[in-house]
This record gives structure tokens, sequence and C-alpha cells, in this order.
């Protein structure tokens, strides 16, 4: 029988695990480092370039790729890949709590993220979540041009990689204004997850805003089974 069931979509990055966890100031460092060593900068002028990009591209190493002749599977390794995460994220029960309350007869669990392959399954592993996921669409470092979200493009490889080919079928949340507006943009149904006592932005992005994941019980008690 043909799987017709709709997909919801996580990102990972300060999405399954709290912005609190600093991964991103970790990766920030690194990312610094790199543009430093690589492109001969020092730390103020690696740290504009690479907000710069991160600002225009969604990732900065969308910025590294287009703009300078730089190997992004090496990248990957001296920044994602070298990331202390074993000592920043660990097992979640409150998460797979919610996870495993998702019924997967009536919904597919797959993840969305525009780090790369190593360091997507890494985090997810960590949070003792792998297992709840039924697939994951990453960001192809080894690809040119490189296809990351907001683009179009990766929403649609994430929809065929998931197997769905209905926008009304796709659910998704991120902590990202730009991915959550550019999904609600193509037909998606997406959440907001902006933290704790982050401002809201001007402009609501996506569907719904959310403060905590477990919201998403609430907002879509038809993909779970204990409300
Ligand atoms: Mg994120």
């Amino acid at each position: 029988m043909a799987d017709t069931r709709p997909v919801f979509f996580f990102d990972i990055d300060n999405c399954l695990y709290p912005k609190s966890r600093r991964v991103h100031d970790h990766m920030a460092e690194l990312i610094d480092d790199y543009f430093m060593r690589h492109l001969n900068l020092d730390r103020d002028e690696a740290y504009r370039l690479h907000t710069e990009y991160y600002t225009n591209y969604g990732l900065a190493i969308e910025g590294l790729v287009r703009h300078h002749e730089i190997d992004a599977l090496e990248y990957n390794r001296e920044v994602d890949d070298a990331l202390p995460l074993e000592s920043i994220i660990f097992p979640d029960p409150l998460l797979r709590n919610m996870l495993q309350d998702m019924d997967k007869s009536k919904v597919k669990l797959w993840l969305f993220t525009n780090a790369y392959v190593n360091h997507g399954k890494r985090v997810v592993r960590l949070l003792g979540v792998d297992d709840l996921f039924e697939g994951l669409t990453f960001c192809d470092y080894g690809q040119r041009p490189l296809i990351c979200k907001p683009h179009e493009e990766m929403f649609q490889k994430a929809m065929k990689e998931a197997g769905v080919t209905d926008v009304k079928k796709c659910y998704f949340v991120d902590d990202s204004a730009m991915n959550c507006r550019k999904a609600q943009e193509i037909g998606w149904t997406s959440a907001h997850l902006v933290e704790g006592v982050d401002p809201l932005p001007a402009v609501p992005a996506g569907n719904y805003q959310i403060r905590y994941l477990n919201e998403l019980r609430t907002l879509f008690p038809q993909f779970f089974k204990s409300s």
C-alpha cells in the first residue's frame, strides 16, 4: 500500500536542543578561525564576513563557496565535525517523550538540516532520538551549487527524499524565521520556534509561533497518541 502519511520535518540545530547549549557560539568561533586561517583575515573582519554570509545566504559556508575557492568538506571537518558536542549535548528525555508520542501510523518524522550529514546524525544520536526519525535531508557540502534552506530547491529536495508530493502534507518546525517564511510561502505548514525570552519577530514568520517544542502537541493534536 502506498505511504500517504503527512511528513513532519524537524530542523535540528537550536531546535531539537535549546540555544542555551551555545552550540552556535562554539561553531561561530570555529567558523571565524576558519575564515581567519583560510582567507587571511583578522578576527573582526572574519566575524563581519561570516555574519554577512550567514545573513545573506542562511549559511556561512555558502558565501565561502560562492566567493572563495574553498573545499566545503574540509570546512565541515574543521568546523562542524570539530565541535566538542559530546560535552554539550546529552540525551533529552522530554524531547524523546514528545517524539515517541507522535503516532507514526499518522505522520512520518523527518530531519531537515542545513548542516552536513555527519553533524546532523551526531546531534540526534547525542540527544538519544536518532531512532525516532525515518530519514534526514541535509545540505550536501560536496555538491555545487550548494543547496540549503531557505532556497526553494532545498524544500523540494526534502519532499522528494521524504517521499511526499503534496505541500499540504508537509509540516515543519525551525528556529529560523527565514526558513519558516519560505516554508509557508511554498505551501507547507510551519511553526517558528522562538525560544524563551527571545524577541518575537516584528512580522510573524510561518503559520505559527511557538516558545517550546512541546507546543507542537497542542498545535497538531492529530499527530499525537495522547494529548
Ligand atoms: Mg536551526
